[in-house]
């Protein structure tokens, strides 16, 4: 009786089961609605006059800390303006070992690289998840893709952080500010020690946090960003 019981039971939790709503989606026939602020793959963008934003300063490749960006650059005139720059000749990004911390994103000079909401689709070979440079521009070619930021967004987040800062500082007392009673003895000012112990301190202390994103605005600015190496204008040539 025990046994028929059970088998019961189970039977109904199966039945249950199968009957019942299914929590799961057949991805990618179904997408889910993501996060808002989902970052799923890159693209390379393009100016409004059509020419490529990436001036291949290969800063992406640099600070990349899964090393999973390679980037060919040389100098040529530009298809719009006529004028020599800096481009990419081919540019490749493997999703596999990236990590998503986006800081491609943040140091590039000309907001070339960005992340986009929508991912690519299953693969079945390592091959198929390597972003290649008609891949990345294809991929920003709707801007609804797009995440939520590019380098200037993310640097515009940190600099009310870089304000505050300042402010919550403790103000350093200069040690010659203390008054010092005529003909007292030597031993009787020690009040004006503490002071002039605190003082190199405290500014110190305040300016530590402020060095990433004072590193990061370094790296983006356009006067850090060098022309390609010479033996790659030769092959790129
Ligand atoms: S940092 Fe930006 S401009 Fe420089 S190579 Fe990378 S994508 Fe191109
Ligand atoms: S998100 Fe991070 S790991 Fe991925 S390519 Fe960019 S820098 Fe490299």
């Amino acid at each position: 009786m025990g046994y028929l019981l059970s088998t019961l039971k189970s039977l109904y939790a199966t039945l249950r089961q199968a009957l019942s709503k299914p929590t799961t989606v057949e991805f990618p026939k179904v997408k889910r609605e993501r996060a808002p602020r989902i970052r799923a793959s890159f693209a390379l963008t393009k100016d409004a006059a059509g020419d490529e934003n990436c001036i291949g300063c290969k800063k992406c490749e640099k600070v990349c800390p899964s090393e999973v960006i390679t980037v060919v650059a040389s100098k040529k005139p530009s298809p719009v303006t006529g004028k020599a720059r800096g481009y990419a000749d081919d540019f490749t990004l493997n999703l596999q070992a990236c990590i998503i911390c986006e800081l491609c994103v943040q140091v590039c000079p000309t907001d070339a690289i960005i992340m986009v909401k929508e991912q690519e689709a299953p693969g079945f070979s390592r091959a198929d998840l390597t972003l290649t440079m008609d891949k990345l521009y294809k991929n920003a070619e709707t801007k609804e893709k797009w995440a939520w930021a590019n380098a200037t967004v993310l640097g515009e987040h940190q600099k009310p952080a870089e304000e505050k800062k300042p402010a919550l500082a403790p103000k350093p007392v200069p040690a010659a500010a203390a008054p010092t009673p005529t003909g007292a003895p030597a031993t009787a000012t020690p009040a004006t020690a503490p002071p002039a112990t605190a003082a190199p301190t405290a500014p110190a202390t305040a300016a530590a946090p402020a060095t990433n994103a004072a590193t990061l605005a370094a790296a983006r600015s356009p006067a850090s960003v060098s022309p390609p190496p010479a033996d790659e204008k030769k092959g790129g040539a």
